[in-house]
């Protein structure tokens, strides 16, 4: 595979699975990350190693500059980007909706809903052929909480995926006689560090054995995916929200 992949949030967790595997597929890869640039450097160095081109880029995507300088850096080092994916997302510690406050809801929003919104603008931008570009493609980062609504935990982040499925469809809607296409991802239990930020570091080992597969899955299970929907062979996928779930 040939192109530019931007992976938001690309230093950890299911982002970093994503960029190794899009480095090993043969994508120049910009590696995003907020804070830990170690990890981020990590991917890039994997990348490398596997003879692709890869950089990090430190940016918060959930702020009109941060994405901003995010595909800035990514034109003048990489090229214009062809595939986003837009994964950067957190969750807020375990909690009823009758406890959650407005500055806690607005940093949710801004980081899983915003930022998607602002980094599919600048993909937009630079991919749709009515304004000059050659294409490509963007899967956006849901959850199977937008379906199940994560009642006495995580309603505030199941209503935030819950906006991203609507997004998915709506944008993807818009640019698709543009050459873009749009999917999304709903993941189900994956094991990474996002966990720890609900209050439950070892929820994927826990919660596992009650799952239809008795197991949580792999960020590598869900990048496998995310690839396939950014490539060619997806060519006529458009619009679909697929589920990685193992039965959920
Ligand atoms: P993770 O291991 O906690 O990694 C989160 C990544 O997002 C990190 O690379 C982090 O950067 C980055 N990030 C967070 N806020 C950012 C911001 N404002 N700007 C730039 N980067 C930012 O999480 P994960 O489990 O891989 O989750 C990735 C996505 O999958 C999220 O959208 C999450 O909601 C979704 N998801 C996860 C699961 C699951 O069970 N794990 C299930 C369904 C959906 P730093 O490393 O610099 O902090």
């Amino acid at each position: 595979m040939s192109g530019v992949l931007v992976v938001t949030g690309g230093s950890r967790g299911i982002g970093a699975a994503c960029a190794r595997l899009g480095g090993e597929r043969g994508y120049k890869v910009c590696v995003n990350y907020r804070s830990r640039a170690d990890r981020a450097q990590e991917v890039v160095e994997h990348i490398q190693q596997a003879g692709s081109s890869a950089i990090a880029v430190q940016a918060d995507v959930s702020t009109d500059d941060g994405a901003t300088a995010l595909f800035a850096a990514v034109d003048a080092e990489l090229g214009p980007v062809t595939a986003l994916f837009n994964n950067a997302g957190t969750i807020l510690q375990q909690g009823l909706v009758s406890e959650c406050s407005a500055d806690e809801l607005d940093w949710l929003w801004r980081t899983n809903v915003t930022s998607q919104f602002l980094c599919a603008r600048e993909a937009v931008r630079r991919m749709s052929t009515s304004q000059g570009g050659s294409g490509g493609a963007i899967v956006n980062m849901s959850s199977v909480h937008s379906r199940i609504g994560a009642p006495g935990a995580f309603v505030s982040y199941a209503a935030s995926k819950g906006a991203i499925d609507t997004f998915t469809q709506g944008l993807a809607l818009e640019v698709v006689d543009q050459g873009i296409r749009v999917n999304a991802v709903r993941p189900g239990v994956i094991d990474t560090e996002i966990h720890a930020l609900g209050g439950d570091p070892d929820r994927p080992k826990n919660i596992g054995p009650s799952l239809p597969m008795g197991r949580a899955g792999t960020p590598e299970e869900v990048a496998q995916t995310v690839l396939w929907l950014l490539s060619d062979e997806a060519s006529y996928v458009v619009n679909a929200v697929v589920d990685i779930g193992g039965g959920r």
